[in-house]
């Protein structure tokens, strides 16, 4: 009894299109046993199953769907997009996969495609929709995959009233790691699944940082990020290893004519070895970007009315940035010039410019707060002076 099952399931999982004559989750003795790390079996029947979440309506993930500006469109529902994709066998072959109605079509027994383009980090879209009316189950029904780098596969399944063992459920990372929740809507309709994904990193044959994996699936959480373990086998657990610089995205022929569209995806900053990357930048980083973002607000203040105080108080927020004392003796000079025109006008007129001065006074204070420029820098006392004479109250 046990022997049938076993090879039923096993004629399913090996790219079949049968149906199975009844559901299953999987069975005992068959991935790899549990280990020190991991309390299950791969693909275990024993592990339990997504819960049931329902998605967010199409009409509110559609405007997030658009790939934004910047993206790098891999499918966009015309024919002229297929040839951005290769036949995974023969990357030197067009794909024999289709576009029908705006979506690439996975053409069965044709084999996995893969994208030319070729890429690491990345925020990635994709919709998918799985074949209707649904045929087989399990593993059986709808299945494809989205690998990343072509080497972790984000699962597709059409797990809709279709059960399968828990590390292979629509995007699990599949033989690792369960999704969350299932989310999914039924067959025939598109899902939209979101990914960030940061490869692993070795430096010296050593891992320093072993990658990550955010997906979300109808704008349900899926993976929270999920450390990758190494590239996704079957029934075996994946060994960590090094990856590539950059790899293609690759979708799935697991049998099924599953469809694509609205595939885009956006670069991250890729990973380096020994910089941190979800905290504060490197002491190096930071300078260089400090010193960047000073010279781009000093050539905004070069094109604003020379002499104006608007020029004067976009110089001054330079300084934020970048000390420079060039850029400091030009504010001294322009300032002590406002400020003399100031004190200048007569008497009735002088009221007019009590925001302006008070403006100044208040980011003269703020320099002088933060040590950019001395407590007794000589424009900050002015201001101070005059406002104070004219009861001009500025910040604490
Ligand atoms: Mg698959």
């Amino acid at each position: 009894m046990k022997l049938d099952s076993a090879l039923l399931i096993g004629a399913a999982l090996s790219f079949a299109t049968a149906a199975f004559a009844e559901v299953s989750t999987g069975h005992p003795f068959y991935g790899d046993p549990p280990d020190d790390n991991h309390p299950w079996c791969v693909h275990d029947q024993n592990r339990p199953q997504p819960k049931l979440v329902k998605p967010l309506p199409e009409s509110k993930l559609e405007a997030k769907a658009k790939a934004p500006a910047g993206a790098i469109v891999l499918f966009d529902g015309t024919e002229a997009c297929l040839s951005k994709w290769v036949s995974d066998k023969n990357p030197n072959e067009p794909t024999k996969w289709i576009v029908r109605n705006g979506n690439m079509e996975c053409v069965p027994k044709s084999g996995y495609v893969r994208t030319k383009e070729e890429f690491s980090d990345c925020q990635l879209h994709v919709e998918w929709a799985a074949p209707t009316p649904p045929e087989g189950d399990s593993q059986g029904r709808g299945n494809s995959g989205i690998f990343l780098m072509g080497m972790v596969e984000i699962q597709v399944l059409d797990n809709f009233d279709n059960p399968t063992y828990a590390d292979g459920f629509a995007c699990s990372m599949y033989g690792v790691s369960p999704p969350l929740a299932n989310a999914l809507r039924p067959p025939g309709e598109f899902q939209f699944v979101d990914i960030t994904f940061h490869r692993p990193i070795y430096k010296d044959d050593k891992c320093v940082d072993p990658g990550w994996v955010t997906v979300y699936c109808n704008g349900v959480l899926m993976q929270d990020r999920q450390q990758i373990e190494g590239p996704t086998g079957h029934g075996r657990r994946p060994k960590p290893c090094a990856f590539p610089e950059k790899g293609p995205l690759k979708l799935q022929d697991h049998g099924n004519p599953v469809r694509f569209r609205n595939i885009w995806y956006c670069p991250l900053d890729p990973a380096k070895a020994g910089a941190p990357k979800h905290g504060p930048m490197t002491a190096k980083a930071t300078a260089a970007k400090r010193k960047e973002l000073a010279a781009s607000i000093r050539k905004d203040a070069a094109g604003k009315p020379a002499g104006s105080v608007e020029q004067m108080l976009r110089f001054a927020e330079s300084l934020v940035y970048e000390k420079d004392d060039a850029t400091c003796k030009k504010v001294e000079q322009m300032a002590g010039q406002y400020l003399a025109g100031v004190k200048q006008l007569p008497a009735d007129q002088i009221g007019s410019k009590k925001d302006e001065v008070t403006q100044v006074g208040n980011d003269f204070k703020y320099l002088a707060k933060w040590n950019i420029v001395p407590d007794d820098f000589g424009p900050k006392v002015e201001v101070e002076k005059l406002a104070k004479e004219h009861g001009w109250k500025l910040k604490k």
